[in-house]
């Protein structure tokens, strides 16, 4: 039988050991929120880093550098004596023997904070999956700025517009903030970036599509706020197609519910998440999209020790009885209240804990230059007053000053002078794409295609 490893260099104290898994907004608050309070905390993550993905999406539009959307852990966490963190893969909980086991060994906890978050769902569409892009991590949004550069250098080989169109076509699939922020960002390149930057290519060719299973964007906010940002869209020349379901997609042609069909070599699949699962949690306690149920405090259900927050759980209240949105203040909220909690436990055993309750501070989304859409609690705003709001709040999330004047600078560039300047194609070996633009040309066979996807809103 193999060795039970631990984990060395993780000393056993007289302190309460809390393991946390994940440090994106919800682990990275809570463990700030449990900085000094006399427990020994372990951090867990499989990046070292922590990364601010409402702005991905910039990333992605060569708007901005992954680094300025990112913050190394090691620096959040210096001088805490009571803190240790390691880059691991955290792979099962053996809740009976209080245990996580990960790729680099096994930990004993007291409480165990699960902050995994969710990842894109593809809804078992295996083709899709391989062949479509996401958009979950700074390298995801690396790999779209990179094929987006790369497939326009490939339109310029194509001897014929037609077969042109198929690298310039830029499809998002998903009408949530992401695919509309993606959408409005693609179509501010296509106005002000790619006809200096691409004179040779016939821009009027280039298409941008926006495909969305139901019959409205930004579903999570207003109508008020959704039929804006439709118009937004559509005045920045973005094709926006709603009750349209994707079918099929093989790396160059899409087919539609519709009947209809697209050639495109850049698909965003934003239509969906869906939790970040590990082994040893019960299935009774998930539902149907791996979301673990917790109670008011956080609690898995059939768990004492171990709680979930986040995009990873769900919390059913009676002001939310389907759960909370998957955003990054309920995250942020989730994760100050378990921490008073249990500091709360751990001063005095006999004490109450304090059940969540979410305040809703509003919604934004940006479609482009001066223009967004917010709903508050007690006005909705759009267009310049909502994008400077927008600015100013993403600007006040971002995780360190230096990121946060970066973003400034980047933003104020890009501004004045309706340039991006991070149109950098850096790939780590040379690209094996096919060069012929030979592939076939929307030759998808209808009987091939049977399964059907309901697209959802990020
Ligand atoms: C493109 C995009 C745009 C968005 N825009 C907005 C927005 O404008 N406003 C808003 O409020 N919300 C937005 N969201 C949603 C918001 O980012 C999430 O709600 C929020 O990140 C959830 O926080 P979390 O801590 O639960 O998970 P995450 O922030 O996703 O963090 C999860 C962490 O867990 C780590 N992890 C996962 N699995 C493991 C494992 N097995 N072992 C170790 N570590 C693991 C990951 O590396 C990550 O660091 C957006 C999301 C995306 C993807």
């Amino acid at each position: 039988m193999e060795e039970l490893r631990y984990i060395p260099n993780i000393p056993d104290t007289d302190k309460k050991r809390i393991v946390v898994v994940g440090s994106g907004f919800a682990g990275l608050k809570f463990v700030r929120s449990m900085l000094r309070k006399n427990f020994q905390i372990v951090l867990l993550d499989k990046n070292n880093f922590h990364q601010f993905q409402p702005l991905l999406y910039q990333v992605a539009t060569a708007g901005l550098e992954p680094s300025a959307i990112s913050f190394p852990l090691r620096k959040i966490l210096q001088n805490e004596q009571h803190i240790h963190f390691r880059i691991a893969d955290v792979q099962a909980v053996k809740s009976e023997l209080k245990e996580i086991e990960t790729d680099i060994g096994t930990l004993k906890y007291d409480y165990l904070v699960l902050a995994m978050g969710a990842s894109t769902n593809f809804y078992g569409q295996k083709k899709i999956e391989q062949t479509a892009l996401s958009m979950k991590s700074a390298a995801d949004a690396i790999l779209i700025r990179n094929t987006i550069l790369e497939n326009f250098e490939l339109a310029l080989l194509q001897d014929t517009p037609e077969k042109a169109a198929k690298y310039l076509n830029i499809v998002l699939v998903g009408g949530g903030p992401t695919g509309v922020e993606l959408a409005g960002a693609v179509a501010e390149m296509k106005k002000y970036i790619f006809p200096k930057d691409y004179p040779e290519l016939d821009m009027s060719k280039m298409r941008i599509v926006l495909y969305q299973g139901s019959g409205s964007l930004l579903a999570g906010m207003s109508s008020k706020a959704s039929a804006r940002a439709t118009r937004y869209l559509k005045n920045l020349g973005v094709e926006v197609n709603l009750d349209t379901r994707v079918l099929d997609y093989d790396g160059g042609c899409l087919k539609l519910s519709d009947g209809t069909t697209i050639s495109s070599k850049t698909v965003i699949w934003a239509a969906g998440v869906i939790a970040n699962q590990i082994d040893g949690i019960s299935v009774s306690s998930m539902n149907p999209q791996q979301r673990i149920m917790v109670d008011r405090q956080n609690r898995a259900y059939g768990y004492h020790d171990i709680f979930a927050i986040g995009d990873l759980s769900l919390m059913k209240t009676p002001k939310y009885p389907h759960g909370h949105p998957q955003v990054a203040q309920v995250a942020i909220q989730q994760a100050k209240t378990l921490a008073g909690n249990l500091i709360r436990i751990k001063r005095n055993a006999s004490l109450k804990s304090k059940d969540f309750e979410y305040r809703d501070k509003g919604s934004l989304a940006t479609i482009g230059r001066n223009l967004a859409v917010a709903d508050l609690p007690f006005v909705k705003l759009s267009g310049f007053l909502a994008w400077i709001l927008w600015s100013f709040v993403h600007l006040f999330m971002i995780v360190g000053v230096k990121n946060r004047i970066l973003i400034f600078m980047n933003w104020s560039w890009n501004y004045f002078t309706y340039d991006q300047s991070l149109r950098l194609l850096i790939r780590h070996k040379p690209s094996i794409i096919n060069r012929s633009g030979s592939d076939p040309f929307c030759e998808i066979k209808l009987d091939e295609i049977n399964t059907e996807v309901d697209v959802e809103s990020v």
